[in-house]
């Protein structure tokens, strides 16, 4: 079974067609990255899959649970926000710009969501949060707020802080492309320490050497549809004059 699969997504903004008919599936332990230029739709296709943006059409579903279909006259209907609720614990997101909480320290970032909309027990959801933040080498910075942080480490909160809600597939939208060199490093060594221990990721991402070096499946984006995909190898090989063109620009 696919953890995620979406089929003929559509949307449009005002009357640009952002999305044009896109499909795709993720399945449990995947790394799959995204890569494409700017303005091609990639952060759009995270906000529909995450449910942050409205889709105009097209199938969605996480764990074979049905969250969105499309009626007779085209137009996307969502399930009952009973069954969206239970279908958003499946999933985490990571931004760009970490979307920190800046008045709550490092710790509450981290555990409020787990103890107040998940309802879980504060001292497990206490204990997990200090794992995480061992995971991310962030020990001493549990009381710290995230404006004594450098990006790198805001970023590895808010890693830990997706992490804390056990999601089954975590999205990233690129999440180093905020920060410096020396400071990608330290966020893409994280990632590729979750991607080690079977954690599903979907990542939009410039940082092509990564890309490579961590996906099991690339997709290549261009102007709102999958001009390419396949392994990393398919896509850095690739005959494909779009997919090289774009590659090309980043040699
Ligand atoms: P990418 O992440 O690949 O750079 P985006 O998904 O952010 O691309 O944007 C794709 C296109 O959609 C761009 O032309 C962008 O200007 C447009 N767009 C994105 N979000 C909105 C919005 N909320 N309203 C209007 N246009 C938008
Ligand atoms: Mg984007």
């Amino acid at each position: 079974m696919n953890l995620l699969e979406i089929n003929n997504l559509r949307k449009t903004f005002d009357e640009l067609e952002v999305i044009q008919d896109i499909s795709l599936s993720v399945k449990e332990g995947e790394v799959l990255s995204i890569i494409g230029p700017s303005g091609s739709g990639k952060s759009t296709l995270l906000r529909c899959a995450t449910m942050l943006e409205r889709m105009d059409s097209g199938t969605m579903s996480y764990m074979g649970e049905l969250a969105v279909w499309t009626d007779e006259n085209g137009n996307a209907v969502y399930a009952k926000s009973a069954q969206l609720k239970k279908i958003q614990n499946y999933y985490g997101l990571v931004f760009q710009n970490f979307n920190l909480f800046p008045h709550f320290s490092v710790m509450k970032n981290i555990t409020d969501a787990p103890i107040h909309v998940q309802k879980r027990p504060k001292d497990e959801v206490y204990k997990e949060a200090r794992e995480l933040l061992k995971k991310m080498g962030l020990s001493d910075k549990e009381d710290a707020y995230p404006c004594q942080l450098s990006g790198g480490q805001c970023q590895r909160v808010a890693i830990a802080r997706a992490l804390a809600l056990n999601p089954k597939i975590l999205f990233f939208d690129e999440p180093t492309s905020a920060l410096d060199p020396e400071l990608t490093g330290e966020v893409l060594k994280v990632i590729r320490s979750l991607a080690d221990l079977d954690i599903t990721m979907v990542i939009v991402t410039h940082e092509m050497a990564f890309a490579r070096d961590i996906s099991d499946r690339i997709i290549f984006v261009d102007n709102g549809v999958i001009a390419q995909q396949g392994t990393p190898e398919e896509i850095f090989q690739s005959d494909n004059a779009r997919t090289r063109e774009f590659l090309g620009k980043y040699h």
